[in-house]
């Protein structure tokens, strides 16, 4: 078996379309849309990353300010701009880049970003908002993934999920948006015995842990849908996920590192930067 592949390339493009078609349609009702980036480091793949999305955003005619504070800013100088932000009227959507110096850690300085412009679901209320049932802009990550489930017709109700890694930013909201599509849901990390055992009975496995080569044939059922958000750089530069060649021979679809998740993440964050110019409640269910 060699397993379909989920790639990423036509949705993120059908998303980008409809933020750029949102965009059209405020600017014609007289709203701006901007986007604020915040970051304090000098990591060389979030430079790159923030970089990315700054001109993706201006393609779709987002105007995107990045705050550059330095690795050496204060947790104390970091809330206040997320603060600053939030309160002005001028900016939609707000997205505080990790990694953060040391000090505070992310979920700590996100409590400063207004939930109504939290569009990568980086405050804690907002996952916890999430987990209740109420509406809320899930991690831009954790939507993709399911994005990708939908855009590639894979069904999710009442199915087996298996989720690894339990991070507040990929893992616990992946799983969470999949409960909330009615799928039976278990997280696995670091301290999970028997990871295949778990895995392979998984009808729908999303593996997160920034490992190359965890996943392998041996993980996977047979047919299962593999979705892939691992990236981890290697030694020439290149990109890789969690799941390993041999898994494409047992898997009955699979998501590709690069080029699944990754960028329907960058161009769903457009769309929710414009949900949240419309001022629509935001909402975890964009789709
Ligand atoms: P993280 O905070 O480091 O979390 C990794 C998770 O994986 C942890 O829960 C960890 O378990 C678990 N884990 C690590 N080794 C494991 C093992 N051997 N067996 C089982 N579980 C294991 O990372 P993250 O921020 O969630 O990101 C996860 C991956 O997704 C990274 O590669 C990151 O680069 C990538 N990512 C991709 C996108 C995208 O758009 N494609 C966006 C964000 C992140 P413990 O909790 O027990 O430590």
């Amino acid at each position: 078996m060699t397993a379909r592949r989920l790639a990423g390339k036509d949705l993120a493009a059908s998303l980008r379309a409809q933020a750029a078609d949102a965009v059209t349609t405020a600017v014609a009702g007289g709203t701006t849309v901007r986007l604020a980036i915040v970051m304090a480091t000098q990591d060389q793949s979030a430079a790159w990353y923030v970089r990315s999305l700054t001109g993706a955003a201006a393609r779709a005619g987002i105007e995107c300010e990045v705050a550059d504070l330095g690795a050496s800013a204060t947790p104390g100088r970091i809330a206040a701009e997320l603060a600053r932000l939030s309160a002005g009227a001028a900016v939609h959507g707000i997205i505080l880049q990790t990694p953060v110096p040391a000090g505070a850690t992310a979920a700590e300085l996100a409590q400063a970003i207004d939930p109504a412009k939290d569009v990568d679901g980086a405050n804690p209320v907002s996952l916890g908002r999430l987990t209740v049932g109420l509406p809320a802009f899930a991690p831009a990550t954790a939507e993709a993934v399911v994005r990708l489930l939908d855009f590639h017709g894979v069904e999710l109700s009442g199915r087996r999920a298996v989720v690894v890694g339990r991070s507040a930013v990929v893992g616990k909201p992946v799983a969470q948006l999949l409960l909330g599509r009615d799928a039976t849901v278990t997280i696995c990390h670091s301290r999970t015995p028997d990871l295949a055992g778990v895995t392979s009975e998984a009808d729908v496995l999303v593996t997160a842990a920034g490992r190359p080569g965890l996943i392998t044939a041996a993980h996977v059922r047979p047919g299962a849908v593999v979705v892939d958000v691992g990236t981890s750089t290697v030694g020439d530069g290149g990109l890789v996920g969690d799941v390993g060649a041999a898994v494409t021979e047992v898997a009955g679809a699979l998501s590709p590192v690069p080029g699944g998740v990754g960028p329907v993440t960058t161009a769903h964050l457009l769309l929710a930067t414009t949900v949240a110019a419309a001022g629509q409640p935001a909402t975890g269910k964009l789709r």
